[in-house]
């Protein structure tokens, strides 16, 4: 005997139970009228109709009334009724004990719909937050199936896309045991806003198999096949609606990001052949001057140079070649940056020595300026010696062409709760508000700087990019005509320093 006959089964006895109690009670020890006892009787089985269903209440109240007439109606004893009254009585009873259980059995039912939708509305909500939180179509895919199974307590899902023969599984694999073939003919066949439930199926498994429909406009897209689930049509078919949205909004942002990926590395080549291509016309025509007017001049005749002109000349060609030069390695390094193969090595590092060779590299660059350093004893931070030298010469470098010769220049660090931060500090002409976050542009240069100091406007870009690898950041604080503060961070290495590798591995 399964446990639904089981239950089933001690139901009805117990129903007959406590309708023989009440009998018994009322006839036996409490001796009370024919309306208390009526009443007692209507209450159990308004009770049985509104606990246990219609069927419990119809049938004990048949057996109530029968009993009733037997035991409380005169003549006492038999199932005989004299008195006209009595009958009434009796039918009254009946109609309202029948009556009474099925708007017990009606309040029940809509009690138990109510339940039912409530829960659905859950699935389906938890099930849009779940899908609609995901914004690449692969990982998307990937995620449908487990989460169907998850809100919906499923015993497996399949979901089956037309597009390459795709087949996505949660749950238990034997309890679907359709292959591709089969999917692929019930996706084209089966109607849009048709979700089945397969009775055939259903038996043969003993539990019940929802097919739903996947559909882009009216052209199919799949199937999800759901084992063993008890939700309404409506439900389902909202869930089918549901995935397709899902994976067409997955889709257009990864398009529009795609989009916006393709036009932003446009607009970056763009910018880096504008800049380069202006970059390096100023040096080569610079050089290119220079080297006409040597090879031409005639030396006996009247545009003859001396050698200190001369001397200039070649002075240019050699200064502007370096120029060249710093501008291609940094355009290089950029791109390389960029395209993330720069390899770093991060140890963990002590700030104050990659301080001191950073100043000892800088000595000629600094010359003229006094500096101030504030350093205190600092944790190890996690870093790429050699990079974050890059980094504090470059900030250092521009202190100094930035700002009046003789002019001092502030050099400081301080512990946080988790990084490092280092500060360069001038008293140069500071940057206006609105360049504040350009000058970390690639090629930019600010507009009271262009044309007055030589640069690349490469430097800062490449900074913050070294500084982003590390987990690190860079910015500025500046007042027009006061000056500048430009700060990096580093993450402190929660590991004790250890000698830094003979070699830093780094491909530069
Ligand atoms: P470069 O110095 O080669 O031009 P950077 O990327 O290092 O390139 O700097 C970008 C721009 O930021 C500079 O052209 C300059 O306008 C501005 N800048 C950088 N450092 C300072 C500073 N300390 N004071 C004022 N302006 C600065």
């Amino acid at each position: 005997m399964n446990s639904q006959r089981v239950i089933a089964v001690v139901k009805w006895a117990t129903a007959a139970l406590v309708l023989a109690g009440i009998v018994v009670v009322d006839r036996r020890w409490l001796h009370v009228n024919q309306t208390t006892v009526a009443l007692t009787l209507l209450l159990f089985i308004l009770f049985l109709a509104a606990r246990w269903g219609l069927r419990y209440a119809v049938v004990t109240s048949i057996a109530a009334t029968f009993l009733y007439n037997y035991y409380f109606l005169p003549p006492i004893g038999t199932l005989i009724i004299n008195d006209p009254q009595n009958w009434l009585a009796l039918f009254a009873f009946l109609a309202t004990s029948v009556v009474g259980a099925r708007l017990s059995e009606r309040v029940r039912e809509e009690a138990a719909d109510a339940r039912l939708r409530q829960r659905e509305l859950e699935v389906l909500y938890t099930l849009s937050r779940e899908l609609l939180q995901t914004e690449n179509v692969a990982g998307l895919l990937n995620s449908i199936a487990p989460a169907i199974l998850l809100v919906t307590h499923a015993d497996a899902v399949v979901l089956y896309l037309l597009d390459g023969d795709r087949r996505y599984l949660a749950g238990d694999p034997a309890a679907i045991p359709m292959d591709e073939i089969g999917m692929r003919q019930l996706a084209l066949t089966l109607p849009s806003a048709d979700t089945t439930t397969d009775s055939t199926t259903a038996t043969h498994f003993g539990q019940r198999e929802a097919r739903i429909p996947l559909h882009v406009g009216v052209r199919p897209r799949g199937l999800l096949i759901l084992k063993s689930v008890h939700l309404s049509p409506e439900t389902l078919e909202a869930i089918g609606g549901l995935i397709s949205v899902s994976i067409d909004r997955a889709q257009a942002l990864e398009d529009v990001s795609r989009a916006d990926a393709a036009k932003e590395s446009e607009r970056l080549r763009a910018l880096m052949i504008d800049s380069i291509t202006h970059e390096l016309r100023t040096p080569l025509t610079a050089i290119k001057a220079s080297a006409t007017t040597l090879l031409f001049h005639d030396p006996c005749g009247a545009n003859a140079l001396d050698l200190e002109s001369q001397r200039d000349l070649l002075t240019v060609i050699d200064e502007e070649t370096d120029r060249l030069d710093r501008l291609v390695s940094q355009a290089v390094e950029m791109a390389q940056l960029d395209a993330q193969e720069v390899h770093m090595t991060f140890v963990p590092t002590d700030l104050a020595d990659v301080i001191t060779s950073t100043l000892r590299a800088c000595a000629t660059a600094l010359t003229g300026h006094e500096l101030h350093q504030q350093v205190p004893a600092l944790p190890p931070v996690l870093a790429d010696a050699g990079y974050i030298e890059k980094v504090l010469a470059n900030l250092l470098e521009n202190a100094a062409k930035y700002s009046p010769s003789a002019s001092p220049i502030f050099l400081s660090a301080e512990t946080r709760p988790n990084a490092v931060l280092v500060s360069v500090a001038d008293h140069g002409q500071g940057i206006d508000t609105s360049e504040q976050e350009l000058i970390f542009e690639r090629f930019y240069r600010a507009s009271t700087q262009t044309g007055l100091t030589s640069g690349t406007g490469m430097g800062l870009a490449i900074s913050r990019a070294i500084l982003e690898a590390h987990h690190g950041t860079l910015a500025v604080t500046s007042q027009l005509g006061e000056g500048s503060v430009f700060t990096f961070s580093l993450p402190i290495a929660h590991q004790p320093l250890r000698e830094p590798p003979a070699s830093s591995g780094r491909s530069d």
